[in-house]
């Protein structure tokens, strides 16, 4: 069959002139934060323009030769300290979860080492992350779970790391991505956005943006596409001031929203 010919605008240009040609764009004038606001909840029900099959390969070329090999930002040390990490990680940052993660895999880096740390203990080791509380009970208790019923070993099914105390979809789609390969789309806050703004993939929750993301990703790209997107959400098209001058994907994007106009 044919390969479609991409649009005119997103014939393939390298990294560096598409870089270039967004650091060039006209700066629009007013795009104050309550236009982004209304551009983002546009967004999210739809209504931008969709990106196109062709677009969205050539906005993962660019986000693979900018970054061929993309990992996740949070430390640890196997699967277990990452699930561990995860689940620490929801509504914190990496990098406060990273301030506080060493001290207490140096002390557990096993199910086993973790369940005889004990709450308490856990719960001093975590406490300047946010619901340190509840994630410290969490991650006891997933530390019994594992012990119980998977011989101390991190599942390698969603169905199964969904059944731990304190996992969710997204945390079990970075486990399976990030410890076993899997081609899974951890959609958070940062990939919904890119998603929603970008019309790669438009959705009113996390789970639809997800369903969009399965079926739009092409092959090649699927197994980094979620660390691509994240970061891309964090460092450059970031919630209330995207750097859409320095965004490598600004002339593929169709939020209304962006400052550069191509
Ligand atoms: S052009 Fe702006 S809004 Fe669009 S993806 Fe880039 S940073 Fe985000």
């Amino acid at each position: 069959m044919a390969k479609k010919a991409l649009p005119k605008t997103t014939k393939k240009p390298s990294v560096k002139k598409a870089l270039t040609k967004a650091r060039k764009g006209k700066a629009a004038k007013g795009k104050a934060q309550p236009e982004r606001a209304k551009a983002d909840a546009k967004a999210v029900v739809g209504v931008i323009p969709p990106m196109s099959a062709a677009q969205i390969e050539e906005a993962f070329r660019r986000f693979q030769a900018a970054e061929p090999e993309p990992k996740t930002e949070l430390k640890y040390v196997n699967p277990f300290t990452l699930l561990v990490a995860v689940v620490m990680s929801a509504q914190a940052t990496d990098a406060g979860v990273n301030k506080a993660t060493p001290a207490l895999f140096a002390l557990a880096d096993t199910p086993e080492k973790m369940a005889a740390l004990g709450e308490g203990r856990v719960r001093d080791l975590i406490k300047t992350i946010g619901l340190f509380r509840n994630k410290a009970k969490n991650v006891v208790a997933l530390s019994h779970k594992l012990i119980a019923e998977y011989g101390g070993q991190v599942p390698r099914t969603r169905e199964a790391l969904e059944s731990l105390p304190g996992v969710g979809r997204k945390t079990a789609n970075v486990v399976l991505n990030c410890a076993w390969g899997e081609e899974t789309f951890a959609v958070d806050t940062h990939i919904f956005r890119v998603g929603n703004r970008t019309g790669m993939a438009t959705g009113k929750d996390p789970f639809e943006v997800e369903q969009k993301l399965e079926k739009a990703v092409p092959g090649p790209y699927r197994r980094h596409a979620h660390h691509w997107l994240i970061l891309h959400g964090r460092y450059t098209c970031v919630a209330r001031k995207p750097l859409c001058e320095r965004c490598i994907i600004a002339d593929l994007c169709q939020w209304p929203g962006k400052t550069v106009l191509q």
